[in-house]
């Protein structure tokens, strides 16, 4: 899901810079992992100007990015709060819309079966559903609380729908783009820190992207799996996480490349039936 968010100059510095700022600031803190991350992806330069990804010493250099995200994340999300999350939405929101988006009548409908997911599985968290003009499969979050659907997500069987809401509802729950971005900006702060080496930092703005992309996909089986419970919550089958995948798959080819933000949809299947074994003992 995620299906082709739309680029859009409705930016929102405000919170890119506090989450930038707490970034640099707790990545300060930590000079000794900040400078083994960066000597972990010296070593990788060479492979990663020939964009060979797969080779060990590129994948040690991505998961260097990662496990200093990862040691920084805590701090970085209590500073960069959640509070702070649903006011970038908020701002986002006022400069997306169009005075033809959320159609009454197909808003209503959306956010109903959204309080219905909400009603099983509770949290402080309330998500907005916004509906686009014009006919798309697209589901996106943006911030804290909204969701933005193309009106053909409401054209599909009631559950499917329902599965959509509650894969993006898990996406904003789990704090998802926010960890994304923490780990871009990880990338970012530490090819400045490179800046003296421009081969160096070019080869580590491609690591952090290829990171924040491995990320990514991980968060896609996490937000299947507990969309999922939130589905069977709400009395909803959990196959119809699983029918819908496929369908918005269609017939296009899996394709697989370490810059793909969504796993392939055979991965995710997969992923899917051993989370409803685990489940169930
Ligand atoms: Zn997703």
């Amino acid at each position: 899901m995620d299906l082709s968010p739309p680029a859009t100059t409705a930016e929102a510095p405000r919170f890119r810079n506090l989450l930038r700022a707490s970034t640099q600031a707790h990545l300060a803190s930590l000079p000794a992992a900040v400078a083994l991350a960066l000597a972990t992806c010296e070593r990788s330069v060479a492979e990663v100007e020939l964009r060979d990804f797969e080779t060990p010493v590129v994948q040690a250099g991505i998961q260097a990015i990662r496990d200093l995200a990862g040691q920084i994340a805590a701090g970085v999300l209590s500073e960069a709060n959640r509070a702070e999350e649903v006011a970038e939405s908020r701002r986002f929101r006022e400069g997306f819309l169009l005075p033809t988006d959320n159609p009454p009548e197909l808003a209503a409908r959306g956010q109903a079966l959204m309080d219905r997911l909400e009603g099983s599985s509770p949290s402080q968290l309330k998500t907005k559903v916004v509906v686009l003009d014009g006919p798309s499969l697209m589901a996106f979050v943006r911030g804290g609380e909204n969701l933005y659907l193309g009106q053909d997500v409401l054209d599909l069987p009631e559950e499917e729908t329902a599965a959509i809401l509650a894969h993006e509802r898990a996406h904003l729950l789990e704090r998802h783009p926010t960890l994304a971005s923490i780990c871009t900006e990880v990338g970012l702060a530490l090819a400045t820190q490179a800046a003296g080496s421009p081969p160096l930092a070019a080869a580590i703005k491609k690591l952090g992207a290829l990171a924040t992309a491995s990320l990514q996909r991980e968060q896609e089986f996490q937000a299947d799996a507990l969309g999922a419970e939130m589905l069977e919550r709400a009395g909803y089958p959990r196959s119809a996480m699983t029918r819908v995948l496929t369908r918005l798959q269609g017939d296009r080819a899996e394709t697989s490349r370490p810059t793909d933000d969504h796993p392939t949809l055979s991965r995710r299947l997969e992923a899917l039936s051993s989370s409803t074994r685990a489940d169930k003992g």
